[in-house]
């Protein structure tokens, strides 16, 4: 069942999707070499009860936090730990908030300074597949539009995507339907319809498309071990017109754009 919002809704989503682009920015902030993946947790956790909202991961199935953090090979669902960062990781920063009733979800992958231009492609290329993606999502078009455009733009660069893991509807629920691959065909899936909330975030490997999951149950990394990144946006179908309801303003406040 996709749950179609009403424009009172979609302004709710608004909301909840905003506060988790401005907690992204507060990680921004403290991102650097010597930081532990916990402190940026505790940064993002208080950020968002001042604001009103809730940390939706936290205890979700069980997940022991508020933010997924997953480092290097990492994928995604990575726990905040002691594990301190050092220049020329990669980590994905994954958060979501509940606000009044509606949910936002967003994801950035973020560097720690140097990082290599390789890594850094690779991390380019994912946040623009986002986008391509997006522009896709459009009335009338299907899921599949979405997941094919997002694949032919990083296979075209060498690059792998991830298949267990999909984008997902979001409103009320996290997770609602329908699912939104990351690969596909054009001309398949549900229609995209006016009202229609969607998470869209690609999981982009630079090896194999291969993943394991680690023995905590929870982390997925690259089986090769190569680096991986995940840039994830909710969005509205709104006049026709995809509309990002989360942002990455208040990150490019901070490191300014086309920082890769
Ligand atoms: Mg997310
Ligand atoms: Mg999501």
């Amino acid at each position: 069942m996709i749950y179609l919002k009403t424009e009172e809704e979609i302004e709710l989503m608004r909301h909840a999707n905003r506060l988790v682009g401005k907690t992204l920015g507060e990680i921004a902030k403290v991102i650097a070499p010597g930081v532990t993946t916990l402190e940026l947790d505790k940064v993002a956790d208080t950020f968002i009860r001042d604001n009103g909202a809730r940390p939706s991961f936290l205890g979700y199935s069980g997940f022991p936090n508020s933010i997924c953090a997953s480092v290097n090979e990492q994928v995604v669902h990575g726990i905040p730990s002691s594990y301190r960062l050092k220049e020329g990781d990669v980590v994905s920063i994954d958060i979501g908030t509940v606000l009044n009733g509606y949910n936002g979800d967003s994801a950035y992958t973020f560097c720690v300074g140097e990082v290599s231009e390789e890594v850094k492609r690779l991390l380019k290329a994912t946040k623009e597949s986002l986008y391509k993606g997006i522009e896709v999502a459009v009335e009338n078009n299907r899921i599949g539009d979405i997941g094919a455009t997002i694949q032919h733009y990083c296979e075209e660069r060498g690059y792998s995507v991830v298949r267990e893991l999909v984008g997902h509807g979001i409103g009320k629920e996290m997770h609602e339907a329908p699912e939104v691959p990351n690969y596909g065909k054009r001309g398949y899936g549900p229609l995209l319809r006016n009202g229609m909330c969607i998470a869209i975030e690609p999981m982009i490997n630079m090896g194999s498309r291969n993943i394991v999951i680690e023995k905590d149950g929870w982390t997925v990394r690259t089986r090769d071990k190569k680096p991986s990144a995940h840039f994830e946006h909710t969005i509205a179908i709104h006049n026709g017109k995809p509309e990002i309801l989360s942002t990455f303003e208040y990150i490019e406040e901070v490191l300014g754009e086309g920082e890769f």
